[in-house]
């Protein structure tokens, strides 16, 4: 199975550019190990596996997708990363990313242009671009992403497969570069609703590397992918959020996207779930709270990357001081949009600023909780499209921030307040990939899985 997996890399890869970096000895090496331990075809024993390069992998080249990290080898590894090795998982490579997670398109990555495997001139979705055209270009059976505002839910939607943003907490962020630190998960993403359920199992639990982690029991996502397989809805109370390309508010959405929205909510209906129309107001102060909030505490995370202990350092020849050398490597290292959400989160943090940006989009944020609950009072799970649009052509919002943020529209509720979302493939617009999003409350990932499962 890995070699299979390497030689499509090998054939298809030059041009598709998922990975940053694949070291096929080691993984055949790994999988012979495996082979020869009797184990294989337990569980996830020898089946191979792509990580997004965010996460940290010992002795591996991380990158982030930022040039500051080039030519890194991390000491250690990610929990999550250890946790698939020890179900036995081969490691087939790390994949390209936006540069430290930030878009949706994947272009911003130091490295290379992702392509989307379903149409070769369009984006796989950002920013767990690298892994999206991985799994669906089947150089990978599945891939861990991190989504921070919905870096794993847009591009499965836009490649055509099942991502889960975990609850947050629920999955160790030990050894995951980090953005921004309220809002990063780490979670699966793969082909099918049950693969996604297996990988998830295997990542989940409580790590005391982690002081946000839970420590609370894995949902059993498993088992409810199997129940909803089964195609069963009865009793199911379903919420479709008025907000998020309901009525009145359908400005930037596909007209095929909100078709097979509709199709799809008429599918859990036919499933036996009772569907209801519920608003959710806050969601429409999203954008501009998240892009405050994810900002600011990125312009605190990437303080660390100076030069001294990580990746390059530019102009150390003797004729600067420190404080050069940190200039010079941050000017070299850093990306345009890196660079733009440092200053925008300096300046959102700072004193007069403060309670006007930064503080107000705290507040909208807990506005956004206080609407979940109410909303999971009367229904079980939200519903609504992951990505207003399918995935567009390559440079077609590079030069626009703000069309590349509007791609985070119905992803970015459910990242505020914590709680798990699920995005499944719905059909097709244009020829492209349409994907559902499934939102439960706070350690019901299961319900995200049973729906999903449901319409799969
Ligand atoms: N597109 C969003 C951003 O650029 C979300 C990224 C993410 O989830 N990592 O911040």
């Amino acid at each position: 199975v890995t070699r299979a997996h390497l030689d499509r890399i090998a054939a298809v890869d030059g041009d598709l550019g998922a990975y940053l970096h694949v070291d096929a000895d080691a993984a055949l090496a790994r999988a012979g190990e495996i082979d020869a331990s009797g184990t294989a075809g337990t569980g996830l024993a020898g089946i191979p596996v792509a990580l997004k390069d965010v996460f940290v992998t010992e002795g591996v080249p991380t990158t982030s997708g930022s040039r500051i990290l080039e030519g890194w080898r991390p000491p250690y590894s990610a929990t999550v990363a250890g946790r698939l090795h020890d179900a036995g998982t081969v490691l087939l490579g790390k994949t390209n990313m936006d540069e430290f997670a930030m878009g949706s398109s994947t272009e911003n990555s130091a490295y290379r242009v992702t392509r989307n495997p379903w149409d070769r001139d369009r984006i796989p979705g950002g920013s767990s671009g690298g892994s999206s055209a991985a799994v669906a270009g089947h150089l990978a059976p599945f891939a861990l992403g991190t989504d921070t505002g919905g870096s794993i839910r847009q591009p499965a939607a836009v490649t055509g497969l099942v991502g889960h943003k975990p609850t947050y907490g629920s999955v160790s962020r030990y050894g995951l570069i980090a953005f921004s630190s309220s809002l990063d998960q780490a979670g699966p993403m793969a082909r099918t609703v049950m693969d996604a359920a297996l990988l998830h199992e295997a990542i989940g639990g409580h790590d005391p590397r982690d002081s946000t982690s839970i420590d609370a029991p894995v949902p059993t996502v498993v088992e409810a992918a199997r129940r909803g397989a089964a195609g069963d809805l009865s009793g199911l109370r379903v919420g479709v959020v008025r907000e998020l390309g309901g009525e009145g508010a359908r400005d930037g959405y596909d007209a095929g996207v909100l078709e097979r929205f509709a199709e799809a909510v008429a599918l859990l209906e036919a499933a036996g779930a009772e569907v209801r129309e519920v608003s959710c107001p806050a969601f429409d102060l999203a954008l501009p709270a998240y892009y405050l909030i994810a900002p600011s505490e990125a312009s605190s995370n990437l303080a660390r990357f100076e030069g001294m202990r990580f990746g390059i350092r530019v102009g150390d020849d003797g004729s600067r001081d420190i404080d050069e050398v940190m200039a010079l490597t941050r000017e070299q290292g850093f990306g345009p949009e890196v660079k733009r959400r440092i200053i925008l989160g300096t300046y959102a943090l700072s004193a007069g600023y403060y309670d006007a940006y930064y503080g107000q989009a705290q507040k909208v944020r807990t506005l956004i909780t206080r609407d979940f609950s109410a909303a999971f009072d009367a229904v079980d799970v939200l519903v609504s499209p992951t990505s207003p649009t399918v995935a567009w052509p390559i440079g077609a919002r590079v030069d626009d921030p703000l069309a590349m943020y509007a791609a985070d529209l119905c992803t970015l509720p459910a990242s505020l307040a914590g709680v798990p979302a699920i995005s499944v493939p719905c059909g097709l617009s244009e020829g492209l990939p349409v994907g559902l999003q499934v939102m439960a409350p706070a350690l019901s990932d299961d319900r995200c899985y049973r729906v999903a499962a449901a319409v799969e």
